[in-house]
């Protein structure tokens, strides 16, 4: 049975002044307790108990808490291995409850977060510096097995030092335990959300917090493995500046978005809205359907498709975000080793229907050029797609891509950190993806670097798109040995849509507003929309193994003798 108990913010006494830890300043506590903890001067984010945690982020009144039915019997005199340090291990669990009123390090319950239902867990560092022992491992397992069994989204706050030492090996197995229970939801499709506050360290970085569908950092928080005063003893080096802040693990790949805490309840609302099934509601959009015939297209000089294709103006991956879908939430970082800007994606509505959306990006200005590098992605921008692909199919979400790059970055670095593995990868985990894929090309489709993103159950391509193994500059060189003779091999290489869609290499073309799709963004991404939705439509009537198989029929049959032949319509 759950019981209940009033969260009351505590935020040390109701009036009076505290002193910042970030600038010093003296603050007055009313108004610190009304800026949720955060100082208005310098930013700084004081920590938060785990009621006022659960009170900044659920609906008033809707928490139903569930600690005292996972952890009956800890506590006061709880001392499993006896251990034997100088304080006797009892006595801190008495004083550590003394101190906060709660009975462990952690709280949860149910609760509703913008309407949404939650399960809620929130920990609380004062209590043994937030440790994970039985009890707290307990304590998330109960909380993601009933997420699992009631199917209900589960968002978990963390601040810890890690695993509790007084438990021994018994703390340790905790990482374990809640590992195996962040599993069961991926593997369940219940969507998991981690939300790493100051401090997150060792076994409990090293275990669930890692491991949600999502995970976001709270703005300024220190994250790691290692303490800094354990890493800097060892390596007996200066680190770096910002090391290990949330800020530092976003650059390095490892959450997906870092946040202040004033947008914590607004972003979790919009995860959890994009992701919720129940919210769909498929509706018509507008836009001209695709041209299947080739009959139907207009035929032009492929160089001067080339051409349109590269215009600057052309609108990109995030221009169509903006147009042709709803509620993109964008996730970051391929949890190896780096955020890779020419790659974007996340969840996202189309007409109503969840996606998971994934593109490259190119930008317009020569900022946001430089800053994608040009739409060319580096292996972690194919991690990336990876671990979005995976997302999706643990969801259930179909996924949508968009394709615009002249191909995959060639370069040292890229190929140190295993380029064609990534690209690999990224097309293998294609074919075995078990929810629908739509690729569309919006513009330039180079060669392996595209082909990551457009294993697909449909392939869709832009009127003024073009896809190739080799860019036409590529194949001059290399076979004539002149760049210059590069409208002649766009000729030669038959990558415009027409030629495509009598090869059998795309399905659909996407009518483009007259002179480009770059004339007119909004006509082309409704023209977009229409021909995804229509795609998803028809997908969403497949079942799942005959989705894989017809996927698999359709890769496995290209190139043999028969199907070589120009289709002439
Ligand atoms: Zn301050």
């Amino acid at each position: 049975m759950s019981t209940t108990r009033p969260i009351t913010p505590t935020l040390r006494g109701v009036g009076g002044w505290q002193t910042c830890p970030g600038c010093r300043a003296l603050l007055y506590r009313k108004r610190l307790r009304r800026d949720l903890g955060v100082c208005a001067g310098c930013g700084h984010h004081t920590r938060l108990t785990a009621r006022e945690r659960i009170a900044q982020l659920a609906d008033p009144g809707s928490f139903v808490e569930m600690t005292g039915e996972a952890i009956p019997r800890y506590g006061t005199g709880w001392d499993p291995i006896s251990f034997g340090g100088r304080r006797d291990y009892g006595e801190s669990l008495a004083a550590a409850g003394e101190k906060t009123g709660e009975a462990e390090a952690v709280v949860f319950g149910t609760a509703g977060l913008g309407g949404c239902e939650v399960v809620l867990t929130a920990m609380d560092f004062r209590f043994m510096g937030g440790s994970m022992g039985s009890a707290v491992g307990e304590c998330v397992t109960a909380a993601a097995e009933h997420a699992r069994r009631t199917r209900t989204p589960l968002v978990v706050v963390t601040a810890s030092s890690g695993a509790r030492m007084q438990e021994g090996a018994l703390a340790l197995m905790q990482l374990a335990k809640t590992a195996q229970a962040m599993a069961g939801l991926r593997e369940d499709g219940v969507l998991s959300i981690c939300v790493l506050t100051n401090p997150t360290f060792g076994g409990v970085s090293a275990s669930f917090a890692s491991l949600g569908h999502v995970v976001l950092a709270e703005a300024g928080a220190l994250i790691g493995f290692a303490g800094p005063r354990v890493i800097g003893q060892t390596v007996r080096e200066e680190l770096p500046e910002g090391f290990q802040t949330a800020e530092f693990l976003l650059q390095h790949g490892m959450v997906d978005d870092v946040v202040p805490r004033a947008g914590l309840r607004p972003l979790l609302h919009r995860l959890l809205r994009v992701h919720h099934p129940q919210q769909q509601e498929p509706k018509t959009v507008p836009g001209t359907p695709p041209i299947r015939r080739v009959k139907r297209l207009r035929t032009e000089d492929p160089w001067e498709v080339v051409r349109r294709a590269r215009h600057v103006d052309r609108p990109s991956t995030t221009d169509y975000l903006g147009l042709a879908f709803d509620d993109f939430c964008a996730l970051n970082g391929d949890r190896c080793t780096g955020d890779d800007p020419a790659v974007v994606g996340g969840p996202a509505r189309i007409g109503g229907r969840r996606v998971m959306v994934i593109g490259h990006q190119k930008g317009h200005t020569t900022g946001e050029r430089v800053a994608t590098n040009f739409g060319m992605a580096h292996p972690e921008g194919y991690r990336k797609a990876r671990r979005l692909m995976d997302h999706a199919a643990s969801l259930g979400l179909p996924v949508v891509c968009l394709v615009d790059t002249p191909g995959a970055y060639p370069g040292v670095e890229a190929e140190r950190r295993g380029q064609s593995a990534a690209i690999a990868e990224c097309i293998m985990r294609s074919s075995t993806l078990p929810v629908p894929i739509v690729s569309v090309i919006t513009g330039e489709g180079g060669s392996g670097g595209a082909l990551a993103l457009a294993t697909a159950d449909r392939v869709l391509m832009l009127e003024n798109g073009f896809y190739s193994v080799i860019s036409p500059e590529g194949c001059a060189a290399i076979l004539w040995r002149s760049a210059d003779e590069a409208p002649e091999a766009a000729r030669a290489l038959r990558i415009t849509a027409p030629e495509l869609l009598g090869l059998g290499i795309v399905d659909g073309v996407v009518p483009e507003p007259a002179g480009g799709a770059h004339t007119d963004p909004a006509q082309a991404a409704d023209n977009l929309a229409k021909a995804v939705v229509e795609a998803l439509d028809e997908l969403a009537a497949v079942p799942g193994q005959d989705l894989l198989s017809t996927r698999h029929q359709r890769f496995r049959a290209y190139g043999k003798w028969q199907a070589s032949e120009v289709r002439s319509a």
